[in-house]
């Protein structure tokens, strides 16, 4: 086994090895992307699609998002919210594909390599993952942080206590710093991802990538700094 991209470190293989042979091996972070041996369109487009899918879930969170409904209404003719919603969505997972479709192109042109669009669309989708991962946590951790307190007031209410009040654990401003702190980390990973799935190659070739990455990063810091409503 050379992957766990289909693990979900269970350890049922661990416990079932009769001869302990078996075991987990900490590697250093992004290292299982840089190092794959085969990469697959079908994983690099769902990198991308899931960036797309992080911004849709902040976008839905903003004041903007109302405009952004009544825009989409006015092409579709309709106001239903599960058609706008599903236009929106297919949207903001197309963006990201064509962004690494171009950057994919812009570097092959640069290295004066028009035929290995695909290959270098396929391989450096991966490095998106560790921003993908970020802008997911970051996300949740708004509603970790904002909401946390929901959990101790619905336990309560299952023994008869009816507990109320301020749901937060942890002020906005606060919960901010702590999104762009996870945001720059998922810069950091993917940057180096892009260094080390090109070979350590040159600043100039691998600019288009960073650029990406840049961003992606710049895109998600931009929506966690803008003011965030809950769904409900
Ligand atoms: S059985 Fe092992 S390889 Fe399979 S999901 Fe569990 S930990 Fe991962």
């Amino acid at each position: 086994m050379d992957s766990s991209a289909e693990c979900n470190l269970c350890g049922n293989c661990v416990k079932a090895c009769p001869n302990n042979s078996i075991r987990i091996s900490p590697r250093v972070p992004t290292k299982e992307i840089w190092s794959i041996k085969k990469p697959k369109i079908e994983h690099a487009s769902l990198a991308a699609v899931i960036m797309g899918i992080v911004f849709v879930q902040n976008i839905t969170m903003l004041k903007i998002w109302e405009d952004i409904l009544r825009m989409i209404a006015s092409l579709t003719g309709t106001t239903n919210y599960t058609v706008n919603f599903t236009v929106a969505f297919v949207i903001s997972m197309i963006l990201p594909i064509l962004l690494l479709l171009g950057t994919a192109k812009l570097a092959s042109m640069l290295k004066g390599d028009k035929e290995k669009i695909k290959e270098n669309f396929v391989r450096f989708g991966y490095a998106i993952i560790p921003l993908d991962l970020a802008g997911h946590l970051a996300h949740n951790l708004f509603h970790i942080l904002t909401e946390g307190k929901a959990i101790w007031f619905n336990s309560a209410a299952l023994f008869g206590t009816s507990l109320s009040g301020d749901l937060s654990l942890a002020s906005v401003s606060s919960v901010q710093w702590i999104q762009y702190a996870i945001i720059i980390f998922g810069l950091v990973g993917s940057i180096y991802t892009v260094f080390r799935i090109g070979k350590k190659g040159s600043f100039k070739q691998l600019a288009p990538y960073y650029a990406l990455m840049l961003f992606l990063t710049v895109a998600n810091l931009y929506l966690f700094s803008l003011p965030m409503v809950h769904r409900v």
